[in-house]
């Protein structure tokens, strides 16, 4: 069996057929999925799917960088009622979120709110600290602010064991990767792992350690080769899978087992 680790359902996408969606991935051999929001109808979506398939779907609920800007001007009641609005979220649909995500740090495309970014993102650590759930992780040219972020939230204190969670969509290299296993982290690879170009990708994916690997379609977005030019979705992991088989040497069926066995664990799945 295969688990997608992070998948987005837009509730706004008015011609996307979950049903289906979730139909194909079980029929693909990838009977569990991470539903991950990031925005006001993410966040939506990611919980609808939790809701409706059970036996196959949980949810993380958060908000991306993008909405850093929005979120933290002026007084700090818009992101204490958006932090509060997350937590109500997360007490109405009691066991299916089990992760605070997407969150984290762009530095490529969006620099100008660097500052904006991180109060956004340490906000919702703090939140995820609070209901002791583990986080998933978006960063891009922002390595150090990052991690220093992450070490912070993953330190144990009284009564805490300390953060955990996932760099999801993985780009980073040999160094990032190493500080992120360090405290903890697990590293999540996607369908550019399958990429030509991705030699220097692969090359830091073999030395991942076999108990902090994790895989993921980030679709509707980044769809793998062979299916490269179609909308990505949930089924379409197994392509990731091969890919990090062979960057490993290891058998297709090894990559799905031990990649399976640590979402579960990560995410405290019990379905
Ligand atoms: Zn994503």
């Amino acid at each position: 069996m295969l688990f997608d680790s992070h998948a987005h359902f837009d509730a706004a996408a008015t011609d996307l057929d979950v049903g289906a969606v979730m139909g194909r991935a079980q029929a693909a051999g990838v009977g569990q999925v991470m539903a991950v929001g990031g925005s006001e109808t993410l966040n939506r979506g990611a919980l609808a799917v939790a809701d409706a398939f059970p036996g196959q779907a949980r949810a993380a609920i958060g908000f991306g960088r993008d909405l850093a800007p929005a979120l933290t001007v002026g007084t700090r009641d818009v992101l204490a009622q958006a932090m509060a609005a997350l937590e109500a979220q997360i007490v109405a649909h009691p066991g299916k979120v089990k992760a605070i995500g997407e969150i984290g740090l762009d530095f490529h495309y969006t620099p100008e709110t660097a500052d904006a970014q991180g109060v956004l993102f340490w906000a919702q650590l703090q939140l995820a600290r609070k209901r002791g759930l583990p986080v998933v992780v978006h960063s891009r040219d922002a390595d150090e602010v990052t991690l220093s972020n992450l070490a912070t939230f993953a330190q144990p204190s009284e009564g805490y064991t300390g953060g955990r969670g996932v760099l999801h969509c993985f780009t980073g290299g040999e160094r990032f990767s190493r500080a992120l296993l360090e405290i903890g982290f697990y590293i999540s690879f996607s369908g550019i792992v399958t990429f030509r170009n991705a030699e220097a990708l692969r090359a830091v994916a073999r030395r991942i350690p076999d108990d902090r690997l994790l895989i993921e379609t980030d679709s509707p977005y980044l769809a793998p080769v062979p299916m490269r030019g179609n909308p990505n979705e949930p089924a379409y992991v197994r392509h990731v899978a091969e890919a990090l088989a062979e960057a490993r040497s290891c058998s297709v069926d090894e990559i799905a087992q031990l990649t399976t066995e640590n979402a579960r664990r990560l995410f405290a799945f019990t379905v």
